[in-house]
C-alpha cells in the first residue's frame, strides 16, 4: 500500500522515541477519556446506537450463569448457547463487561451503568464463593489449574489441559475487570482484578519461565497486557514480572530480530501478546520491545493486510507473498484481528504520533469495523475478499463466537481517537462529527461534517476565555500534497506541517472561532499486497464496493451451530465475476463518480463483460446483506483472452470439488478442528509447503456433518513423497481402510478418496485415524466428505 512507504523512517523514529520520547519524553500524545467525547449524527453515532441496543438485549444473568456455576453458586437463568455452553463459557461474559464499560463512557446511559454495577456484584459474589480469588466460567476450570499448578501441562494451540483456550477464555474477564475499572469508573473491579491476578501469580509460583512458556503455547488473549496494566494501576512490580513472564518467548524472539516468521501462525492468537509487548515496553521503558512492536505492525499492515485493513484467511497468516487463498475463501478476515490492531494501533500511534498509523487506523474503521455490523444489529465473523460472496450476522440470542464480544467493544468507542492533546495542545485525528469536552482547560469543540459524502469538516470553539494553544489537524495520505486548506472564520491561513503529517495553527483562540478544513479525494487503485492482478477502489480511504446481488444467502442471520458463523452459501465462480481491464495506471481514473451526495461510482469504462455495464460503486460500509466484490480481478488488455481461459479453467476444477463437498476439515488449523470436535492423542500439526496438516503417532479424529446423508466419500490430500506411513480410518468405530504410504507419487499434493459403506452413513460421521503398531499417521491436510 502507498500510505505504508514512509515506515522504515518511522520504525527508527519510534525506536528513537522510545528511548527518549514521553511515556519515555515529549513527542506522545495523551488520548482524551470516551466521557470527553460525544458522537454526533452520523453513521458511527448510528453503528453506537444499535449496538447499544444488542448489548441491552442481552440477558446478563444467562451471561453469568457460567461463573455461578463454577463457583459453585446457583445460577439465576440457563447459560446462553453456541460457543457459550460447548466450552468457551463465560468469554462473552468477559468482552460484555468491556463492552459496558466502553458504551457507558461513550454515552453515559444510566441504564448501561446499573448492567455494570449488577456484572461486577454478581461476579464479586462468585469470586468470593470462590475464595482464593480465582473467577472464570471455564466449564471444570478449577481441575486443570489444580494440575497446572502442580508442574501437569498439557498445551496446545487451542487447548489446555483437555480444555478449549482456557487462558484465552479468562483474559477475557480479566480484561472486562480492568475496563470496568479503568473506563468506567467501577472500584470494587479494580480490588477484584486485583485478585484474580493474585491467584493467577499463585498459580505459576512453582513453575519454571520454560513451563509457563509451555502453557503459552495455547491461546492466550492478552494476558501479558492486562497484567502490564494491573502494575500500571498498582505500581507494585511483582505484576510486570507476571506481565513478562506471560510474554510468548517464540512470538517475540524474531520480532525482536525484525524477522516476519508469521507464515501458517494464528493471526488473532499473535496480534494481543504485540499490544502486551507494547504495553510493558511503555511501563519498563524498553526500546527493544517497542520496536518489536512496531516492527509487527509494520509487517502485518504492509505485507498482509488487503483494503478494508483486515488481514488473514480462515483465521490464519497465509503466505505474504501468495494471496490466492484470500480471493478464493468464504473465510476471509477475522473482525476480531482488526479489533486487536487498532488497539495496538492506538497504542502506537499515542507513544509515537504519525499520521501513517492514523491512515490505517481510519482505513480499518469504516471499511472493516464499521461494516462488521449489520444496519439492524448483528456481528461479522469473517469478511470474505472473495468476488460474489457475502457475510453472515449474528443472532443476538444465539451466536456467541469470539467476533460478537469484539463486535459488542467495537461500536462502543468510536470516540476514543478522534481527538488528543498533548500540553495546552489540541491534535484533531479523525473526520467523525462529535464533540470535545476538554472540561480541565475550559475547550469545547464541535466537529460537523459529512464526511466522506462531503469533502470538508468545520471546527468550532467555544472557549471559557480566550487562550493560545494549537490546534494540529491530520493531513491523511489520501489528500494530495498541499491540497488540503483550512480557513479559520472565513479566512485562509497558512499552517505549518510537522514530520508527523500534522497542519498546526498556533494562534490566540476566542470563543465562536469556525475553522474549515477541506478534504479533497480522489479515487485510487489498490493492487492485492503480493502484486497479484486483483484490485479494488478507494475514494479518499474509502473502500468502493460493487453490489452483485441478494440472491441465495443461507444463514445471512446466523444459528446456533458451531459453524453458523460461516457464511455457507454457493461460491459465486470467479470466472464469472466483474473482470476490470485497462492499463494499471489509468485505472481508477475509469471509474466515474456518479451521485457525489451517496458516493455513488460506475465503473462502466473499466469493466469488460457487457452484462455488467450497469454495476455500481458504493462505499463499502453501505453494503450490508448482500453479495458483494470488493477486489476485482484484473486482466491488461493484451493478456485479456489468456487471463479469461485461466481463470475458467482454473475455476471449474475448484468448483467441480466445492460442489461435491458436503463437509470439510483443515487439519492443524484451529477454528475448523475445534467446530468438528477434534480429539486425539500423541498427536502434531504444523505447516509443509505453506500448507497445514496434521499427524500423529497415537490417533485423531473428527465428526463431520453428513447433511442429508449426501456423503458417501472420504477424500483425503497427502504428499506424495510421504512413505512408511501405515494406518487405519475409522468411521463410527468401524474400519473402513487400512492406508499405506510408499512415496510414490511424486512431489505434489494428492488426494485419495474412500468409499463409505453404505451401512456407516450417519448424519454425524466420526472420522478416525488411528497408526498402526510402530507406525505413524501420514501428514493428512485436508478431510473432505464427499458425495
Ligand atoms: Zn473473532
Amino acid at each position: 500500500m502507498k500510505i505504508f512507504l514512509k515506515m522504515k523512517k518511522i520504525i527508527t523514529a519510534l525506536v528513537f522515541t522510545a528511548l527518549y520520547g514521553t511515556v519515555f519524553g515529549q513527542t506522545a500524545l495523551q488520548p482524551f477519556s470516551l466521557s470527553e467525547v460525544r458522537l454526533l449524527a452520523g453513521p458511527f453515532k448510528q453503528a453506537q446506537e444499535t449496538d447499544k441496543k444488542y448489548i441491552l438485549s442481552l440477558d446478563a444473568d444467562r451471561l453469568l450463569a457460567p461463573y455461578l456455576r463454577e463457583a459453585g453458586l446457583k445460577p439465576k437463568a440457563a447459560s446462553y448457547g453456541n460457543w457459550e455452553n460447548t466450552g468457551l463459557d463465560g468469554h462473552i461474559g468477559g468482552h460484555y463487561l468491556s463492552a459496558l464499560s466502553l458504551m457507558y463512557a461513550a454515552t453515559g446511559d444510566t441504564k448501561v451503568k446499573e448492567r455494570i454495577d449488577y456484572m461486577i456484584a454478581e461476579l464479586d459474589k462468585c469470586q468470593r464463593q470462590n475464595g482464593d480469588g480465582y473467577l472464570a466460567g471455564i466449564p471444570g476450570g478449577k481441575e486443570i489449574w489444580k494440575e497446572i499448578k502442580a508442574g501437569n501441562i498439557k498445551s496446545s494451540s487451542f487447548s489446555l489441559n483437555g480444555k478449549w483456550v482456557p487462558l484465552y477464555n479468562i483474559h477475557k474477564i480479566y480484561a472486562g475487570l480492568y475496563d470496568a475499572y479503568a473506563v468506567a469508573g467501577n472500584a470494587k473491579a479494580k480490588q477484584m482484578l486485583i485478585k484474580l491476578t493474585d491467584w493467577c501469580i499463585d498459580v505459576v509460583s512453582n513453575l519454571s519461565d520454560q513451563q509457563v512458556q509451555e502453557l503459552l503455547k495455547s491461546e492466550h488473549g492478552g494476558l501479558n497486557e492486562v497484567f502490564a496494566h494491573v502494575y500500571a494501576i498498582t505500581g507494585n512490580q511483582k505484576y510486570l514480572k507476571l506481565a513478562k513472564r506471560f510474554s510468548d518467548q517464540s512470538i517475540l524472539n524474531p520480532l525482536l530480530k525484525n524477522t516476519d516468521a508469521l507464515n501458517g501462525l494464528h493471526a488473532n492468537t499473535q496480534i494481543p501478546k504485540v499490544i502486551g509487548f507494547e504495553q510493558i515496553a511503555l511501563l519498563d521503558k524498553d526500546p527493544a520491545w517497542a520496536d518489536a512492536a512496531a516492527f509487527f505492525w509494520k509487517t502485518v499492515v504492509e505485507h498482509r493486510t488487503v483494503a478494508i485493513g483486515g488481514n488473514s484467511v480462515r483465521e490464519h497468516f497465509h503466505p505474504a507473498n501468495d494471496f490466492s487463498s484470500m480471493t478464493e475463501s468464504r473465510e476471509g478476515p477475522e473482525t476480531c484481528n482488526s479489533y486487536n490492531m487498532l488497539k495496538l494501533t492506538k497504542e502506537l500511534f499515542l507513544a509515537a504520533p504519525s499520521n501513517t498509523y492514523l491512515d490505517y487506523y481510519e482505513r480499518t474503521l469504516y471499511n472493516h469495523i464499521l461494516s462488521s455490523q449489520r444496519p439492524d444489529g448483528g456481528f461479522v465473523y469473517f469478511t470474505p475478499m472473495r468476488p460474489g460472496h457475502y457475510r453472515t450476522y449474528s443472532n443476538p440470542q444465539e451466536s456467541f463466537w469470539c467476533c460478537v464480544g469484539s463486535g459488542l467493544e467495537n461500536h462502543g468507542k468510536y470516540g476514543e481517537l478522534i481527538y488528543a492533546h498533548r500540553a495546552n495542545d489540541v491534535f484533531v485525528n479523525l473526520f467523525i462529527p462529535s464533540t470535545l469536552n476538554w472540561k480541565e482547560k475550559g475547550i469545547q469543540l464541535t466537529q460537523q461534517t459529512l464526511f466522506p459524502d462531503a469533502e470538508q469538516t468545520t471546527i468550532k470553539l467555544q472557549l471559557k476565555s480566550k487562550q493560545r494553544f494549537a490546534l494540529h489537524f491530520r493531513q491523511p495520505a489520501w489528500v494530495e500534497q498541499g491540497k488540503m486548506t483550512v480557513l479559520v472564520n472565513g479566512k485562509k491561513v497558512m499552517t505549518k506541517s510537522d514530520a508527523n503529517g500534522y497542519a498546526s495553527i498556533d494562534r490566540t483562540w476566542n470563543t465562536g472561532d469556525v475553522v474549515n478544513i477541506s478534504l479533497p479525494m480522489h479515487t485510487t487503485t489498490e493492487f492485492m499486497p503480493d502484486g497479484s492482478d486483483w484490485v479494488a477502489f478507494m475514494r479518499g480511504p474509502i473502500v468502493l464496493a460493487a453490489e452483485i446481488d441478494t440472491l441465495n444467502q443461507p444463514n445471512l442471520t446466523a444459528d446456533g451451530s458451531r459453524m453458523g458463523h460461516i457464511a455457507s452459501g454457493a461460491l459465486f465462480p470467479i470466472s464469472e465475476a466483474p473482470l476490470v481491464t485497462g492499463p494499471k495506471n489509468t485505472l481508477a481514473n475509469e471509474i466515474t463518480l456518479t451521485d457525489k451526495k451517496s458516493l455513488t461510482f460506475s465503473a462502466q469504462n473499466a469493466i469488460y463483460q457487457p452484462r455488467y455495464k450497469t454495476l455500481k460503486m458504493v462505499p463499502f460500509y453501505t453494503l450490508a446483506e448482500k453479495r458483494y466484490v470488493v477486489y476485482f480481478p484484473y486482466s491488461s488488455e493484451q493478456a485479456l483472452p489468456e487471463r479469461a481461459k485461466a481463470i475458467k479453467l482454473a475455476e471449474e476444477e475448484k468448483m467441480k470439488i466445492e460442489q461435491k463437498t458436503v463437509d470439510l476439515v483443515n487439519p492443524g488449523e484451529q477454528q475448523p478442528e475445534s467446530d468438528h470436535n477434534f480429539k486425539g492423542e500423541q498427536t502434531d500439526n504444523g505447516t509443509y509447503q505453506e500448507r497445514h496438516f496434521r499427524n500423529g503417532k497415537a490417533w485423531f479424529s473428527y465428526v463431520l456433518k453428513n447433511k442429508d446423508l449426501a456423503g458417501n466419500k472420504l477424500s483425503l490430500t497427502y504428499f506424495g513423497k510421504e512413505k512408511d506411513k501405515n494406518f487405519t480410518i475409522l468411521i463410527n468405530g468401524t474400519k473402513i481402510e487400512n492406508v499405506k504410504l510408499d512415496g510414490s507419487k511424486g512431489n505434489v499434493f494428492y488426494t485419495q478418496e474412500y468409499q463409505i459403506p453404505k451401512a456407516l452413513l450417519k448424519a454425524e460421521l466420526e472420522v478416525k485415524f488411528v497408526a498402526d503398531q510402530g507406525s505413524a499417521i501420514a501428514n493428512i491436510y485436508e478431510v473432505r466428505l464427499v458425495r
